[in-house]
């Protein structure tokens, strides 16, 4: 899985490790966890468009970059969805061509761009650097920097599950990230541990998350935008400051649609009552080619737990490099000071 649900429980999971290995950064994600959720996922994702118009009803339908022949709504006739940008209409498949390495470094550069691409063993130095900025540029206010955060979350999360890079080990009904199993992973991660046994609402995180502002450090992280700070020194290839108007058309975008994608996505993955037990929609079945009871014994089998337990931890050893390149992030107060107890304790008399 890899869309907002699994993005959002990746980071999650992430930060909770992070509190675990006792890194100040944590209580900068708790303190604006909205961003940081919205940091992972938007601040990677900016093909969250919609892909198509139902020209039956006028309405939005389907998501950025996968492809769609008919409308979800009425079975009929969809055009091409177009967003105006200051450089003229761009589909979410040239948004995704444009950008989409920019945000993600590691990998899904188009092909004239590749020499721009961070290799893994940078990264670190690429997401402290970044850090850094968020500091100097874009502080003091700490929000930015939860947005980063959650960026980071992304780039390792992203990578980790599409085998950019190893780390973890899955192997669910036909591989680690498949058409076939995403479904499940999405089933299981919303329900069993999201709600079950992380009493997560979803509803609310996703609102939540679609009501934070852009954050203009997306813009410089992205390198569209002018060369500056420690990023630029550091990385002082790929900058395109000319991109920084369409970006910024994108970005709102991304915020505007996010909404709507968000209770897309909800719908999807509701379950309903059979005497068998809940069951998941038809077309979530159509695809698995399992029920809900079979999908809960096939993640069971291949330990899906362990997996994104893997997930959680990769992330806070990301999070430990960065901090380790940074001094403004190690240095972040280590506690939120003394508990009511103690206040009390000292005070009350
Ligand atoms: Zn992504």
């Amino acid at each position: 899985m890899s869309g907002i649900v699994g993005h959002s429980f990746y980071a999650v999971l992430g930060l909770k490790a992070a509190v675990e290995r006792q890194l100040p950064l944590a209580a900068v994600a708790h303190r604006h966890f909205a961003s940081y959720a919205a940091g992972a996922y938007l601040g990677c994702d900016i093909q969250v468009m919609p892909e198509a118009i139902c020209l039956d009803t006028g309405r939005e339908v389907g998501f950025g970059t996968v492809p769609l022949e008919k409308s979800p709504i009425t079975g009929g006739p969809v055009r091409q969805y177009r967003l105006v940008t200051p450089e003229g209409p761009l589909t979410a498949y040239q948004v995704h061509e444009r950008f989409y390495g920019r945000s993600h470094l590691v990998f899904g550069w188009k092909k004239g761009d590749a020499a721009l691409r961070v290799p893994w063993d940078h990264l670190p130095d690429y997401f402290a650097a970044a850090i850094e900025d968020a500091f100097a540029l874009f502080g003091p206010g700490e929000r930015p920097l939860a947005y980063a955060l959650g960026w980071i979350v992304h780039v390792v999360s992203d990578s980790l599950i599409k085998s950019v890079q190893p780390g973890v080990d899955l192997q669910l009904l036909d591989g680690k990230y498949t058409t076939r199993n995403r479904p499940v992973q999405d089933l299981v991660t919303f329900h069993e541990l999201g709600v079950k046994e992380f009493h997560l609402r979803w509803a609310a995180l996703f609102e939540d998350l679609a009501d934070t502002p852009v954050e203009p450090l997306q813009l410089h992280y992205m390198r569209a935008a002018e060369p500056r700070g420690a990023l630029a020194r550091l990385f002082p290839d790929g900058w395109q400051p000319a991109a920084e108007p369409t970006l910024r058309a994108v970005l709102a975008e991304n915020r505007r649609y996010v909404r709507q994608h968000a209770h897309d996505v909800l719908a999807s993955l509701q379950l309903h009552d059979t005497p068998a037990g809940p069951e998941c929609t038809p077309e979530l079945r159509e695809i698995t080619g399992l029920t809900y009871a079979e999908m809960l014994e096939a993640a069971r089998t291949a330990n899906f737990r362990h997996a994104l337990w893997q997930m959680g931890d990769q992330i806070a050893e990301m999070f430990a490099a960065v901090a380790h390149r940074c001094a403004p992030l190690a240095g972040l107060p280590a506690s939120d000071g003394p508990a009511w107890n103690e206040i009390s304790q000292r005070w009350k008399g």
